[in-house]
């Protein structure tokens, strides 16, 4: 039908354009290659076919006439096709060519502009490509010709003459000959030079120095390389944020790590997952909920599961609850309700079970109930505590964890060490996670926990407990690790 040649933005997937998303999230087929994030994908339905044109260990990158036909023959269809290209498509990304070959064949086709990081790695190392009173121009330029042999297209003299801003795209490699190609030209040997590797990503790495020195520093691709006086400018920003070039490992399902993560993206943090449970909803029978004057809520999973019920196909009408007074451990767990529409009437102090049943008023009459929707094999401290109070309480199992699979080269990186730290947000992540790896790291990178039973449970494994959240939610986790990390 149409081919779309998407710029898939610099490498933070947040760059992606509102058209970019739109088109990924209706895609038939995905055409991509290395510089697009594999975030990106995650966008399209997973029913969408991938398609990876690009260089891996194993195999040969498709060379651009496969790609070209690849593109005419998919484009045939009548499916919606999305190339995603790094950067912007028809910045020295042979979106150009792409194009070219589609218009031959007569197939339909749109350009989606993209940022490119000959703009937005400058702008993520604190470097404006213009800025007023120092540069008035900015000059893109491949730097893959090899000055060296003379049959290259880039004058390097008459760059070097125009003056203003030089922005060199894949020239990492020869540095030294555009370097000196640039000094032979007549720039000045220190002229303002800053290489930024992997831009706008995690891995950010920016080197500052001068035209006669930067080649030094052996800066490997990907790179973009910025010459002239801006170059000397550091509104740095990107590499400043707290938790900037951590990495670090989340374990919760993988169903629920997508807010702790974003948290620790916006740090600056590479967040990892080794999700070490799974979360499946068990099917239940809906108790007579009259019966019961307390209706209680230990997890946001337990939430969703209760109100999902299980895995019968309608969900439960919140009217069902009538009177039922609600009870909710901690703020993710009320929140979750809320989004429900259900308010919860009581939370405790402190987010554990212990300060919970400390919070429930005495029983209203000699028999009222209370019925804690939560996880199968689960802590018998609330149930207890509140018989002990003088409730009737039942336990209603809503949701089982298991083991999850996690990627191996992560948990690779966990068990060597290779991780900055290890947050987990409860006994089971602690368990299940500890079963993954058969053993404490070594090094053990640091451990930040929840709470305080999440942290006996870390310690029982043997495992050294670096940090507790003192509020147990996932911003006082966030906090804690900051903290620790960068107090
Ligand atoms: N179309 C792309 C450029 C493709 S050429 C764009 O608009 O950005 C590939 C070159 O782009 C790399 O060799 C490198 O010089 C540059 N590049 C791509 N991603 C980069 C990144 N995250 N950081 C720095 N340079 C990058």
């Amino acid at each position: 039908m149409t081919v779309y040649l998407v710029g898939a933005g610099p490498g933070d997937p947040g760059l992606l354009t509102v058209r970019g998303r739109e088109l990924l999230s209706r895609a038939d087929v995905v055409v991509y290659d290395r510089l697009a994030s594999p975030r990106l994908l995650d966008l399209a339905p997973e029913s969408a076919e991938r398609i990876d044109v690009g260089k891996a260990p194993d195999r040969a990158s498709l060379g651009q006439a496969e790609i070209n036909t690849l593109l005419v023959e998919r484009g045939r269809g009548a499916d919606t096709v999305v190339r995603l290209k790094g950067g912007d498509p028809f910045v020295f990304g042979r979106g150009g060519e792409e194009a070219e070959a589609l218009a031959a064949a007569g197939i339909p086709f749109e350009v989606v502009p993209g940022v490119t990081s000959a703009v937005a790695a400058a702008a993520y190392a604190g470097i404006p490509v213009t800025h007023r009173g120092v540069s008035t121009h900015v000059t893109v330029v491949t730097g893959h010709e090899d000055p060296a042999k003379g049959e290259t297209t880039v004058d390097w003299a008459a760059l070097a003459a125009a003056g203003g801003t030089l922005v060199i795209l894949m020239g990492a490699g020869r540095l030294g000959e555009i370097t000196a190609g640039l000094l032979a030209g007549g720039l000045p040997a220190d002229t303002p030079a800053t290489a930024v590797r992997w831009g706008t990503t995690p891995r950010q790495q920016t080197v500052r120095a001068a035209l006669g020195t930067i080649a030094d520093a052996a800066i490997e691709a990907p790179a973009a390389v910025i010459v002239g006086d801006v170059a000397a400018l550091d509104l740095s920003w990107f590499e400043r944020r707290p938790l900037f070039g951590r990495r670090i490992a989340v374990t919760r399902a993988r169903e629920q790590a997508s807010e702790l993560r974003a948290r620790l993206e916006e740090l600056g943090a590479e967040a990892v997952e080794v999700p070490a449970i799974v979360v499946k909803p068990k099917p239940f029978d809906l108790p007579d909920l009259g019966s019961y004057g307390w209706l209680v809520f230990t997890s946001a999973n337990g939430v969703d599961a209760f109100f999902d019920r299980g895995l019968m196909p309608a969900g439960l009408d919140t009217r069902a609850l009538g009177a039922l007074r609600v009870a909710a451990i901690g703020p993710g767990t009320a929140e979750r309700l809320r989004q429900r529409g259900v308010e919860a009437d009581l939370m405790p102090e402190r987010f554990v079970a212990e300060s919970l049943v400390e919070a429930f008023p005495p029983p209203a009459g000699a028999d009222e109930g209370v019925l804690i929707a939560r996880a199968a094999a689960a802590r018998d401290v609330l149930p207890d505590g509140l018989a002990e109070r003088g409730y009737r309480v039942d336990i209603l199992e809503v949701y089982e964890t298991f083991a999850a699979e996690p990627d191996p080269e992560v948990v690779d990186w966990v068990r060597r060490g290779e991780v900055d730290a290890i947050t987990f947000t409860s006994s089971s992540t602690v368990t299940n996670l500890m079963a993954v790896l058969g053993g404490v790291p070594d090094p053990q990178p640091a451990v930040v926990a929840i709470g305080p039973v999440t942290a006996e449970t870390a310690r029982e494994t043997g495992l050294r407990v670096d940090a507790v959240a003192t509020e147990h939610t996932i911003d006082g986790l966030v906090r804690a690790l900051v903290d620790l990390l960068a107090g």
